[in-house]
C-alpha cells in the first residue's frame, strides 16, 4: 500500500463568509496544507472541502455569483470529499425547511434540514458527545443550528444530540450541525481527512 503523507494533502476551505479561518486553523493543526476557495480556480489540486458555519443564504448568493456554485456541484459528483459545518449541512443538504425561497444547495446530503430549528431559547448551547470513531467525547458547539429532521437516504449517524442526528455520513459527503473547528479539539477534521487519505489510497493502489 502506499501510504499517503498528510502534508501532501490540500483540503480547500470554502472562504465567502463565515468561519473559515478557524477550519483553517483546525485543518493544518491535523497536518494538512489548506487553501482558501474564493473562485472556481481555487480548487484546481484540492483534495478535499470544508463548508464553514456562518450565514447560508448568504453563502448560498455568494456561490452563485462567484461561479463556485456549479464548480463545487460537478467535483462532489465526481467524488471530492467535503465537509459541511452548520451552515455548510445547509449548503450540503437535499431539503431545506425555513430556507429562502430562493435558496440554493448542492443537494449532495439525502437529508431534510430545518434552519435556525433550535428556537432561541437556546439558540446557542454546548454539550458533549459521543461520536463514533472518537474514543473521548467531543464538545460541540451549537450557535443557531440546523436540525436534521429526516435521513432520507443512505445516510450514516455518527453521532446525536437528544435523539436527532448531529454527525452524518454519505459516502464523501460529511456534515456537522455543530461548529467543531471553534475548539481546540480538532478530532472531527482528523476523521474528515483519514476519509480523504482513504480514498487517494484506494485510488493509487
Ligand atoms: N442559521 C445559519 C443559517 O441558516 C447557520 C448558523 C451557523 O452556521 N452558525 O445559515
Amino acid at each position: 500500500m502506499n501510504a499517503v503523507e498528510r502534508s501532501k494533502v490540500t483540503v480547500g476551505v470554502l472562504a465567502l463568509q463565515g468561519a473559515f479561518s478557524a477550519h483553517e486553523h483546525a485543518l493544518r493543526r491535523v497536518g494538512v496544507s489548506t487553501r482558501q476557495v474564493r473562485l472556481p480556480r481555487d480548487l484546481n489540486g484540492v483534495d478535499g472541502l470544508a463548508m464553514p458555519g456562518g450565514e447560508s443564504t448568504t453563502m448560498s448568493q455568494l456561490l452563485e455569483s462567484s461561479g463556485l456554485f456549479g464548480e463545487i456541484s460537478r467535483r462532489i459528483e465526481s467524488g471530492m470529499h467535503v465537509l459541511g459545518t452548520c451552515a455548510g449541512v445547509i449548503l450540503l443538504a437535499r431539503t431545506i425547511l425555513d430556507g429562502r425561497a430562493d435558496q440554493k444547495s448542492f443537494g449532495a446530503l439525502p437529508i431534510t434540514v430545518r434552519r435556525n430549528a433550535y428556537g432561541r431559547q437556546i439558540d446557542s448551547f454546548e454539550t458533549n458527545l459521543d461520536v463514533a470513531g472518537l474514543s473521548e467525547p467531543f464538545t460541540a458547539v451549537f450557535i443557531r443550528a440546523p436540525i436534521i429532521e429526516s435521513l432520507d437516504g443512505d445516510v450514516e449517524v455518527l453521532a446525536s444530540h437528544d435523539s436527532q442526528p448531529v454527525v452524518v455520513a454519505h459516502g464523501n459527503v460529511v456534515g456537522v450541525t455543530f461548529h467543531p473547528e471553534l475548539t481546540d479539539d480538532s478530532r472531527l477534521h482528523g476523521l474528515f481527512v483519514n476519509r480523504i487519505i482513504n480514498s487517494l489510497e484506494t485510488n493509487r493502489r
